[in-house]
């Protein structure tokens, strides 16, 4: 299963009002970590792209009649499109794995499922949607109607841009809005593809459009008074300059999906060690560490350190770099940038006492491409910069406990809340943690998203708020309305 990367040309430019489109604005450019030798000049949307883009998804939310037809018709849209992503399976995989960090045959297995998954599961949503009759006395009526806000910007990251931005596109568009989503500057390509295929199954041209640019498009798409809510994942930092834009133009909500620092918490209870070894090092390697949901602090019970740490460090070792094309478990760094980053993080922790176990070093092939060797990192310090920094590598931060009170205590973050797993073969220690752990998400016994629309997912305070999927994940992209009638009663 794989691909040749000099052979593949990807859709480029812009999708706007059903078509692609060239943009004219910066020229930016787009390297794959697979093959530094490819290198794709692009061009971010200027503000006249923006202006017209916006225009024409805000009139075609009202011209198509999307936001006002029956759910039905819009889900039956949406089932066909799922049924041509399903079709074109092999084809976005290699768009998804050319330039990002998703291997290949992760894509096929999951990424490019995902996308026509949410596209059904939200169908269903919209198709069973109920709103209240809310309880008044006999002469009075009172309902709520849930409506579509009208254009969402939806903004995106890089390390799964198809999962992520399909948790977005596909309930704000079934509720019955347009969408303007922003894929990361770095992995356009896959979702171009997949919004050509929605017009193919039928939805109507304007409503889906795709605006290529980096962080300067996504600031002056939140400003655009044409956007009525924006819906963003990313980093904490950006979360935040994304909140205040939209603040300061039009008081837009916003829900922000942002960084984590996930712990997995291990009792010495714990069914099944190797299983467990599997989870954690998954949790810390999976996509090479650039997973929002990482599990990057492992905070083990003293009387199973020792035996779960060689355990981890076995099953790291076996871990094998290479190309998104060939079926590895170490994807490459996405870029320069962030291979310095994890460096430094690594660096400045040891520096600041953090005893260094195993891995610690970038690993350059001879194509040019970078990894990073899996590392466990060992300190209680929680003014460690391993402790309080998201690193995006596959870099583990260990700890140990003695007491559930402090397991508790030591798997709280101060900061970040996003995701974190607790391993026991006891139901009441593991329910009591699920109670205490201060995360949008709790895995008991697991870590990682199962390929599974109906859960909600979304962090607590650093961690952002708002929920992607699930119903809270389509219930987003809609407005309550009460409408109040008075009766006369004859
Ligand atoms: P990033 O914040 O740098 O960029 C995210 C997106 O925002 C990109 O499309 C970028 O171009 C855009 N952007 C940058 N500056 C902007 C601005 N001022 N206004 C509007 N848009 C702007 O993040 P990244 O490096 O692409 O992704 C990694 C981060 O995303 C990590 O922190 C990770 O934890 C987080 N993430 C969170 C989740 C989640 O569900 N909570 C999922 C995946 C990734």
């Amino acid at each position: 299963m794989s691909f040749d990367v000099n052979t593949i040309s990807p859709p480029r430019g812009g999708f706007v009002g059903g078509c692609y489109e060239p943009m004219t604005g910066a020229p930016f450019e787009l390297r794959s970590p697979s093959a530094p030798h490819i290198v794709f000049e692009e061009r971010s949307a200027s503000q006249e792209d923006i202006d017209r883009c916006v225009s024409l998804a805000s009139g075609a939310v009202k011209s198509s009649g999307w936001a006002a037809c029956g759910p039905r018709d819009r889900a039956r849209i949406l089932h066909r499109w799922a049924d041509l992503v399903d079709a074109r399976l092999e084809e976005i995989a290699i768009l998804e794995a050319l330039v990002g960090s998703r291997p290949y045959h992760e894509a096929t297995e999951r990424d490019v499922r995902v996308v026509a998954m949410a596209l059904r599961q939200f169908a269903a949503y919209a198709e069973t949607h109920e709103s209240a009759v809310t309880a008044t006395p006999h002469h009075q009526l009172s309902y709520t109607r849930d409506m579509p806000y009208g254009v969402v910007a939806a903004i995106a990251p890089w390390n799964f841009p198809l999962i992520l931005s399909a948790w977005k596109f596909a309930p704000a568009l079934a509720a019955g809005n347009a969408v303007v989503l922003k894929p990361s500057e770095l992995t356009p390509f896959s979702i171009l593809r997949v919004a050509e295929l929605g017009i193919e199954a039928g939805l109507p041209k304007g409503l889906f459009n795709i605006l290529p640019g980096a962080g300067g498009t996504g600031a002056a798409l939140v400003r655009h008074p044409g956007i009525d809510t924006v819906s963003f994942t990313g980093s904490t930092v950006t979360g935040a300059k994304v909140m205040a834009e939209a603040a300061a133009h039009g008081l837009k909500p916003v829900s922000l999906e942002l960084g984590g620092k996930g712990a997995q918490l291990v009792f010495a209870d714990a069914r099944d060690p190797d299983h467990v070894a599997d989870l954690i090092v998954r949790g810390i390697t999976y996509n090479s560490g650039q997973v929002c949901f990482a599990g990057s602090r492992l905070v083990v019970q003293a009387a199973i350190r020792d035996r779960l740490l060689s355990l981890v460090e076995q099953r790291m070792n076996g871990l094998v770099e290479g190309p998104t094309w060939q079926k590895v478990s170490l994807p490459p760094i996405i870029n320069a940038t962030q291979l310095a980053r994890i460096e430094a993080i690594v660096q400045t922790a040891t520096d600041q006492g953090a005893e260094l176990l195993c891995g610690g070093e970038p690993i350059a092939d001879a194509q040019g491409r970078s990894f990073f060797q899996p590392t466990i990192l060992q300190s209680s310090d929680t003014d460690n910069a391993a402790y309080r920094e998201e690193i995006f590598g596959p870099v583990l931060l260990l700890d140990t406990f003695e007491s559930f009170e402090e397991g508790i205590a030591k798997a709280n973050h101060p900061e970040f809340g996003l995701a974190a797993s607790v391993y026991t073969s006891n139901l009441d220690t593991a329910l009591a943690a699920a109670d205490q752990l201060d995360s949008g998400t709790v895995w008991i016994n697991h870590w990682g998203r199962a390929a599974d629309m109906t859960s909600p997912f979304g962090g607590v305070r650093r961690s952002g708020f708002g929920k992607d999927m699930g119903r809270a994940g389509y219930q987003k992209y809609l407005k309550t309305k009460s409408v109040w009638v008075e009766r006369a009663v004859p």
